[in-house]
């Protein structure tokens, strides 16, 4: 078995989820950062919480391109982890499948990231195979063990980074198997 954990960073409204950038780690030490180039900026711009709390650590460029960054840009459009959505589509799917037959995602409060993940496809029905039809949800073993959200190992830093996020989300994952493993 292997394991894939990740996170999605994206604008919800209540009806739809929008991706705004995926964070894939997986237990062999491979790694996935896209951010959508096709997010909706301008919806993303009147969300508060998402402007204070996920645009920060979107790509900003380095050196001169950062000195060059227009002022209205959320990111930096020429940064190599931007990529239209169809092209994050194509290299998610590579990267679950090269993780071998029998691999297991991972997220935290994960239905939202799950749907936003398989919408990447489309519909249900045209999840690519080799894409696991659901993810494993850190909140359930957590509650299985009898801990509470306290109990876990806290993030340092990067969080609503979509990479951070999901890197963290494999330590957790980690200490709740080797907890379960010691009892
Ligand atoms: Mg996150």
């Amino acid at each position: 078995m292997t394991a894939i954990d990740y996170d999605l960073e994206f604008l919800e409204d209540g009806r739809t989820i929008e991706l705004i950038s995926i964070g894939m780690v997986r237990d062999d030490g491979r790694e996935y950062y896209a951010v959508n180039r096709d997010m909706p900026v301008q919806r993303i711009r009147k969300h508060k919480w998402l402007m204070e709390n996920v645009v920060p650590s979107l790509p900003k460029g380095h050196g001169d391109a950062k000195i060059h960054m227009p002022k209205r840009w959320l990111f930096h459009y020429a940064d190599p982890v931007v990529k239209h959505r169809e092209r994050i589509a194509n290299e998610v799917m590579d990267f679950i499948r090269s993780a071998g037959p029998d691999v297991q995602l991972w997220a935290n409060y994960g239905a939202y990231d799950h749907v936003a993940l398989a919408q990447l496809w489309g519909r249900m029905i045209d999840l690519p195979e080799g894409v696991p039809m659901f993810t494993h949800d850190i909140q359930q073993e957590r509650s299985r063990q009898g801990l509470g959200w306290d109990d876990l190992p806290q993030q340092e830093s990067g969080e609503h980074n979509a990479l951070a996020d999901a890197r963290h989300n494999q330590t957790v994952r980690l200490w709740l198997a080797s907890r379960q493993e010691a009892a």
